[in-house]
């Protein structure tokens, strides 16, 4: 290796940098929503095309660019917004790096349209992976228009590296929705693949707040309001009976940045101390304002961490403000009359929804034939007993491990395992299933066969080979799908687990679960799904689901009758039929051989 040291070529300078600029689609709509407020906008409309992969558009009505400074805005370090070292320190603008465009243009096609009240004309100038073209008069109206297309087409090892579009476009949503309450009096437009997913009018802050957080936001929000020298808090917090379990509407900005701060947000946690159920999130758009030279935004080129100079005072400010808001409006335990009226009045405004019809299939057993041909309605059990994971396999006589080897899986490779359609299959207390072989008998504890069943569907559900059979409610269960920040990674999964839904006005209509569990357990099961977002990985998603699941399904009526030889049949139709995936026996063999050994 040659020790002469030598300046990096531009475009590959600009590539590294891009490195921390672009870390995916959603960092350069932060970055071109922020150059549009710099430029003062008051409409700013963002259009997505692939989660971004194929195009990312911000359009917005400010003052533009003239011609000859589109070339600047390509240049790295150039910026129009910060002339010295000490501007640093009394930051009015979101970018002042200078950095975004040359990093978004080192990875992209772009392009910046741009016309100023002093030109009849737009230009458009295209950068390529750092290559300038020629401009080009246009017709465009007055503001800027920049678009980045086939991102990462240079970088294939970052184009790989980005995850599905859903999850990409949730980072981009998320994005779009934290600028959006930020900065109310903005008309704003967040489209995908031609549809609208965010169309927000200018308004008050807590209009914007309402936009966001759901039609029903409104009236549970609490007004967070503290002036002090050090830091100035303002804002919203949703009342303390409206926590959710799923942490999702958590927006916390200093100087109208969001900012991502474990510190800060472990004050307003504390302020909700005692108010709020454990394993339940507070939700909170808080928005802090500190003298620009009391703050470094200037920590990381993705601007989401900053430092304060008096970082305890403000923890200790933050928390007494939130707590002092709920207090004055009273959302301690006690009855709130005007809560009370405002439910009612919304109940008022709702259409009653008529009751849906059910239908019962007597004959279904959830066991019972194969998932495909199974129907979808429900019935109450025709058993009664009821099996529990805690009673104890009983332990076999002889040893797994004996030389007889009936017992371990290896060596029943030889045997005719498939129940005989013709045999027996019966029910031995307190949860074991007896039935013929043609080479002698097997012994089943049924409580794992049909967990083990279950996570067998589940698994063929989350592979999208079979989607879990659902079960339509009798009452469909509101969801609002703005308090889980996870909804758009699951929403491709859940149809497949049995979840359906319809969109309400206000949310979604939860209509129907898995077969499996009652509408609320079903519900309760969602909302711990939601908490995560899927791994990318299925055997993590897998896994997730599964221990997600444990906790819901301990108990399931003992089939009788036929419904036991079905039972019987599916577990032997499992890929491993003997062991769960904690390693216990599900099923075991008696043949000859063991019973030997038992009578020697
Ligand atoms: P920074 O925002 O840190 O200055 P950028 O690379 O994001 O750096 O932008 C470079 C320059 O391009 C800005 O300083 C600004 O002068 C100009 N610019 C970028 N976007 C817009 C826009 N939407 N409207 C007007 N000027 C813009
Ligand atoms: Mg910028």
């Amino acid at each position: 290796m040659s020790t002469v040291i030598h300046h990096l070529p531009e475009e590959v300078a600009n590539q590294i940098a891009a490195g921390e600029v672009v870390q995916r689609p959603a960092s350069i709509v932060k970055e071109l929503m922020e150059n549009s407020l710099d430029a003062g906008a008051t409409e700013l409309t963002v259009l997505i095309q692939d989660a971004g992969r194929t195009s990312i558009q911000v359009i917005d009505n400010g003052c533009g660019m003239g011609p000859e400074d589109l070339p600047a805005a390509f240049a790295r370090h150039a910026t129009s917004k910060l002339q010295s070292a000490d501007d640093l320190f009394a930051l009015q603008t979101m970018g002042f790096r200078g950095e975004a465009l040359a990093s978004i243009s080192a990875v992209s096609h772009a392009s910046i349209r741009s016309r100023t009240v002093h030109e009849t004309v737009a230009t458009e100038l295209s950068c390529d992976g750092s290559q300038l073209g020629q401009p080009k008069k246009v017709a465009g109206s007055i503001g800027t228009t920049i678009t980045a297309k086939n991102l990462f087409f240079n970088v294939p090892a970052r184009r790989q590296f980005l995850k599905n579009d859903a999850i990409e476009f949730k980072h981009i949503s998320e994005t779009f929705t934290a600028i959006a309450l930020a900065h109310p009096t903005l008309k704003l437009q967040l489209k995908h693949n031609g549809k609208d997913v965010w169309l927000l009018d200018a308004g008050n802050a807590r209009q914007r707040v309402a936009q966001i957080l759901g039609k029903k936001a409104n009236e549970r929000l609490v007004p967070v309001e503290e002036y002090t020298d050090v830091v100035k808090t303002e804002g919203f917090v949703l009342r303390p009976e409206h926590a959710r379990k799923t942490r999702g509407d958590q927006y916390l900005y200093v100087n109208k940045r969001p900012i991502r701060s474990g510190y800060l947000h472990r004050a307003i946690v504390e302020a909700f101390e005692g108010l709020i159920p454990t394993e339940h999130h507070p939700a909170y758009v808080l928005f802090l304002a500190v003298p620009s030279d009391r703050v470094d935004v200037n920590v990381h080129p993705a601007k989401t961490e900053v430092k304060f100079e008096d970082e305890r005072a403000i923890y200790a400010i933050l928390r007494s403000a939130v707590k002092r808001a709920l207090g004055i409006h009273q959302v301690a335990p006690t009855l709130d009359f005007e809560t009370n009226l405002q439910q009612h009045v919304d109940l008022d405004a709702q259409p009653i929804p008529a009751a849906p019809s059910i239908q019962v299939d007597p004959t279904y057993n959830p066991f019972h034939a194969t998932p495909s041909t199974r129907s979808k309605g429900y019935t109450s059990p025709s058993a009664g007993a009821t099996a529990r994971e805690s009673f104890d396999f009983f332990a076999p006589p002889s040893s797994p491990n004996s030389s007889q080897g009936a017992w371990d899986f290896e060596s029943t490779a030889g045997t005719d395992t498939r129940p005989e359609s013709s045999g027996f299959c019966v029910f031995l207390a307190p949860h074991f299933a007896v039935s013929s072989l043609k080479s002698g008998l097997v012994t089943v504890h049924i409580p794992r066969a049909q967990k083990h069943i279950l996570h067998q569907e589940l698994i063929e559900a989350l592979h999208a080979k079979e989607r879990l059979t659902s079960q339509t409610w009798l009452f469909p269960e509101a969801f609002e799908v703005a308090t889980s920040a996870h909804w758009s990674d699951w929403v491709d999964i859940l149809p497949r687990l049995g979840f359906q839904w319809e969109h309400s006005s206000e949310g979604l209509n939860m209509t129907a679960g898995p077969h499996f569990l009652a509408a609320s357990e079903a519900m309760d099961w969602l909302h711990d799904l939601l908490r995560a977002a899927p791994e990318e990985e299925e055997k993590a998603l897998e896994t997730y689901v599964l221990a997600r699941l444990d906790h819901w399904s301990t108990t399931a009526p003992i089939p009788t009758g036929g419904d036991l030889q079905t039972l019987v049949d599916r577990l032997f139709a499992c890929e491993n039929p003997w062991t769960n995936a904690q390693g216990k026996p599900i099923a075991r063999i008696l043949d000859g051989a063991t019973l030997a050994a038992q009578f020697a």
